[in-house]
């Protein structure tokens, strides 16, 4: 991806058109800073005590209890939290606790990711020393979610392995599985005592599985839903059983955290924890996130109504049946290779367009270059 990007950079022609990113776009292709955090900005360089003191190494605690409430809502009573560097580091701290967890009782962990995923999932994992495998859950003739195939192979799971699953808006699929879906998994975890490592990039619910009392860990990104991409905040959560348990895994998470960055930023904790603490600006946030939300499904809306009146062969009516950013189109390695060395079209071979990256003015180009490379 990183590649791609640089070769769309190098690109001089204008009509070239980035369809890989992985940050919000507004209409006009730019990046967008969300105005309820460009509140909290101005109301923290205005606070006279303001400064850049460090956090400490568990991370701004205020923060991490609002952070763990519009997570995990207000019924969970014991919580170890810790504020990472975004929400790939809480899925890599999350990695190393499990790792040292299982270390002690000398029983094989193995962990359990989609097929297809995020595709930093298995690096993450690896990199710690744990061993990853695959799970299904892609139609690629229907290009939804297989749900019966995602059943099947997370029930054939070892007793205890941690599963990954996206939280929402499945990177790079777009395919959620149903509420009642979610209900029949949780059930299904619980049974097979399974761990559930919640990986919520986009801000899903998880509540399900908490009323089903299931082991759960949840990786937090305020990337995405706040935009705040390079400002790197996330929080790892893990619901424990006693408050008592609660302080011993923070206290194991503060050990890994104190030798690898010590303490995590502080400039987006601060203007987190100033918008989740004020009702008017977490309101304003709410309806940011909706802008968003509308203008990717309006894209998506758009490119299927173009697509169907150029006669584009093919179905394309999955792009508005999934969710998120990312669309999983079912374009070839072939097509998006035209696509991208004779049209200047930048997407994956993986097929995944980033929906923010189409606008008004250039989705006409778009659809007119799809057209061509699937003919
Ligand atoms: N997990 C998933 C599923 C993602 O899509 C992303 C971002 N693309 C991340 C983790 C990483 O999030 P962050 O940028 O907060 O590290």
């Amino acid at each position: 991806m990183f590649a791609l990007v640089t070769r769309f950079n190098a690109d001089s022609d204008p009509i070239k058109v980035n369809l890989a990113p992985g940050t919000y776009k507004d209409p006009e292709g730019k990046p967008w800073v969300l105005p309820a955090l460009q509140k909290a900005a101005e109301i923290l360089l205005d606070t006279p005590t303001y400064n850049h003191e460090y956090l400490g190494i568990q991370g701004h605690l205020e923060f991490l209890r609002l952070a763990a409430q519009l997570t995990l809502g207000s019924s969970v009573s014991a919580v170890a939290s810790l504020q990472t560097v975004g929400g790939t580091g809480a899925c890599h701290i999350g990695a190393v606790f499990l790792k040292k967890l299982y270390d002690h009782t000398n029983k094989p962990l193995q962990v359990f990711i989609s097929d297809p995923s995020w595709e930093n999932h298995h690096a993450v994992f690896q990199h710690v020393g744990l061993q990853t495998r695959t799970y299904s859950m892609y139609d690629t003739q229907t290009k939804e979610l297989d749900f019966v195939a995602m059943k099947a192979t997370i029930s054939a799971a070892l007793e205890g392995s941690v599963i990954v699953l996206h939280a929402c808006a499945h990177n790079p699929t777009g395919c959620d599985p149903s509420p009642e879906q979610w209900d029949e998994l949780a059930l299904l975890f619980k049974e097979r005592e399974l761990i559930a490592f919640f990986d919520s990039a986009y801000q899903g619910s998880i509540e399900t599985f908490l009323r089903g009392d299931v082991q759960l860990l949840v990786a937090q990104s305020f990337s995405k839903n706040a935009g705040m991409y390079g400002e790197r905040l996330g929080a790892l959560h893990v619901p424990c059983p006693t408050s008592r348990a609660a302080d011993h895994v923070v206290d194991i998470l503060k050990a890994i955290t104190r030798r690898e960055i010590s303490t995590p930023p502080r400039f987006a904790a601060d203007l987190m924890t100033i918008v989740m603490s004020n009702p008017e600006l977490f309101q304003e946030w709410t309806e940011d996130i909706r802008t968003m939300s509308n203008r990717l499904s309006d894209m998506r809306k758009e490119l299927v109504e173009t697509l169907r009146r150029l006669g584009t062969p093919g179905d394309w009516t999955h792009i508005t049946k999934q969710r998120g950013m990312f669309s999983f189109t079912g374009l070839t390695a072939a097509q998006t290779r035209y696509l991208t060395d004779r049209c200047h079209i930048y997407l994956p071979p993986s097929g995944r367009l980033s929906v923010t990256g189409l606008t008004r003015l250039n989705m006409g180009y778009v659809t007119k270059s799809i057209d061509f490379a699937v003919r």
